[in-house]
């Protein structure tokens, strides 16, 4: 059944859920965003059915996701809310779930944490892709309070998408996040800043000449958008700083290993690692 769909935040993950929701299913599609001509881009390209920078447009949605940076998540629900009836559903594509969470569920408790695990390297309506969402992991974080009906019309919208439901609570989601995305990024981003440590100019250029795929590969989520790594270490403090601890316990390990010449426990560990990697790979 068609239903009124609003997207506030026209950007990658707010376009590319607009294009899959207006294109494969019978929604209207209701697109807000900050800029007037994001809003006319998104007409003219066909990716929403109404826009505007007003958001009294979203009066008219049954249910609303909101897709802007985190950092204005909390004010713009504040700003929605005299537009909304009782019964209007609102989620977020945010990717730190307790601080949303915490912020929004007591403004309005039709609200239902989510995180749709897609995206490129791009930003903004000019990177929205279709069919972004397929067989991705889309987590939801519903509380105790969280009515059922909301949880359900957003998983079947998620569904529609071609995206892997999964649900848990905010905090274990954002601590699985830490281990698989944000620690990646500090990890990755520490080991280019290590890099540019070499005093040695004519060494670093020969590096700089012998990087291949290896190098390529690991440095490849920490020279990424600055922007990206700020949000995660800002909104995810606690469960970041909890896996940079451990990270940094696990290096200890590795350079006591090595000044011993314990060679034996390097190789088990390495041995371990190789065995568990596809748990999380494939
Ligand atoms: P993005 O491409 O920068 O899109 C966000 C868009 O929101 C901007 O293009 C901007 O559009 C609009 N905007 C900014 N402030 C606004 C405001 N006050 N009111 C209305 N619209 C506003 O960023 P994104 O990557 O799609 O990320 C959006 C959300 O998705 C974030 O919360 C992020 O945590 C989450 N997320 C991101 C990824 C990822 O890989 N990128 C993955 C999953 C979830 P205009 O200025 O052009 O109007």
């Amino acid at each position: 059944m068609g239903m009124k769909i609003g997207i506030i935040g026209l950007g990658l993950i707010g376009g590319s859920l607009a294009i899959d929701l207006k294109q494969g299913q019978n929604h209207t599609v209701l697109g807000v965003s900050r800029r007037a001509e994001t809003c006319q881009q998104a007409i003219a390209r066909g990716i929403v059915d109404e826009a505007s920078d007003d958001l009294s447009l979203m009066g008219q949605a049954d249910v609303i996701f909101l897709c802007t940076p985190l950092g204005v998540m909390e004010a713009t629900v504040q700003q929605l809310i005299p537009h909304l009836t009782a019964n209007t559903i609102l989620t977020d594509v945010g990717s730190v779930k307790a601080p949303v969470v915490e912020a929004i569920a007591p403004l309005w408790p039709n609200f239902v944490g989510g995180h749709p695990m897609a995206g490129t390297a791009d930003n903004g309506l000019d990177a929205a892709l279709s069919n972004l969402f397929v067989n991705r992991a889309y987590v939801l974080t519903p509380t105790e309070a969280t009515p059922a009906l909301a949880v359900q019309t957003v998983e079947a919208i998620a569904q529609s998408l071609g995206a892997k439901i999964y649900h848990c609570h905010p905090e274990e989601h954002d601590r699985a996040v830490a281990w698989i995305s944000h620690l990646p990024v500090m990890v990755s981003g520490s080991l280019i800043a290590a890099c540019l440590s070499e005093s040695d100019q004519k060494v670093i250029k020969l590096a700089q000449q012998f990087a291949s795929s290896g190098f390529r590969d690991t440095s490849r989520v920490g020279g990424g958008n600055p922007e990206l790594g700020l949000m995660m270490a800002r909104y995810n403090q606690a469960a970041v700083l909890r896996s940079l601890h451990s990270y940094r316990q696990q290096l200890d390990q590795v350079i006591h290993w090595v000044e011993q010449s314990d060679w034996c426990s390097l190789e088990t560990q390495l041995r371990h690692n190789q065995q568990a990697r596809p748990d999380f790979t494939d």
